[in-house]
């Protein structure tokens, strides 16, 4: 069983062998910080900025960003704090960004590509960001959504930088991101991966539909293939390579996922305590065990029985 003890200690995140991998929180508003901190957060991995403005009929101004953003980074002082970009459309959709109507909204107008539709939204939303960096001592970094191209990574790190963001990392989402991993992360600071999404388009298996849930598994060895691209291209290139999808919450993923070559998880609070023992328990070369046994492995089920059988022979 890959579960804390009650009252374990809040170290941070580490393998066995005493490689850190910091642990890191998904949160949709500030109001989640406190009990963050509260589960050992090191950081946020994920904010997701578009929770803050689902019912917002017009652009929400400049002040009023900073303000939120402001609140968040408070909370963590001289920590990594990753702000996600407006990730507006398909399960959520914006008033003031998503104006129509479109056949197939997941694989629409969606994430980065609404807002270079609307790029008055994007530099409102960096100077929001940038300016709350500067009041608070947080260490602040940006990421895009539903990045599909290293030209998109390109642009965004541009307009990033040009609002004064030192950090400006890309989402990989979309399986042709992780296929050219490498030219992605040279156009970009890091890369977070989003195992939700991933899973959706290697799949094509609708993330909200109930009757194909099963083929919804961030275990099949076909996601996990791409979790390596990006992470063989990380390596290479000295960059951090995250994890932010709900299989970082997962103990047995989380060190399949380090295996593959993720640098850092991030997931929701009440994970990360779990997560955190179970790391404790491998050594790097033991994940990287797992994570060849998951990959050899013809599906999901059986990817997960072999990183389970494999982790019995390391412990
Ligand atoms: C993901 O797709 O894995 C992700 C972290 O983003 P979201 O769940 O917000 O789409
Ligand atoms: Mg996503």
């Amino acid at each position: 069983e890959l579960r804390a003890e009650a009252g374990a200690p809040l170290r941070p995140g580490a393998l066995a062998d005493g490689t850190a991998v910091p642990l890191l929180a998904n949160l949709g508003s500030p109001d989640g910080a406190a009990e963050a901190v509260r589960q050992g957060a090191e950081g946020v991995g994920l904010f997701r900025t578009e929770f803050l403005f689902l019912d917002a009929a017009e652009a929400p101004s400049v002040e009023a960003q900073q303000a939120e953003y402001r609140r968040l980074f408070q909370a963590f002082p001289g920590e990594r704090v990753v702000v996600r970009v407006l990730d507006a459309g398909a399960d959520k959709p914006l008033a003031f960004l998503n104006h129509d109507e479109e056949p197939n909204p997941a694989l629409g107008r969606r994430g980065i590509r609404a807002l270079f539709a609307a790029p008055e939204v994007l530099a409102d939303q960096l100077g929001a960001i940038a300016g709350a960096a500067k009041e608070t001592d947080a260490c602040v970094e940006v990421m895009a959504p539903m990045v599909a191209t290293a030209d998109e990574a390109r642009r965004f790190v541009e307009a990033a930088r040009k609002a004064g963001l030192s950090s400006a990392g890309v989402m990989v989402e979309v399986p042709a991101a992780a296929l050219l991993a490498g030219h992605v992360l040279d156009a970009a600071d890091f890369a977070s991966i989003g195992t939700n999404d991933l899973t959706q388009y290697t799949m094509a298996a609708d993330r909200l539909l109930g009757g194909v849930a099963e083929l919804q598994d961030p275990w099949d060895p076909a996601v996990l293939e791409l979790v390596r691209s990006v992470g063989d291209a990380g390596r290479t290139r000295g960059k951090h390579v995250g994890i932010c999808g709900e299989a970082a919450a997962d103990p047995l993923l989380a060190v399949v996922l380090v295996g593959l070559g993720a640098t850092s998880l991030s997931m929701s609070p009440a994970a990360l305590a779990d997560v955190r023992a179970s790391l404790a328990r491998f050594r790097a070369e033991d994940a990287r065990t797992l994570a060849e046994a998951a990959l050899a492995a013809e599906d999901g089920a059986t990817a997960r029985a072999a990183a389970s059988k494999a982790a019995e022979g390391v412990r």
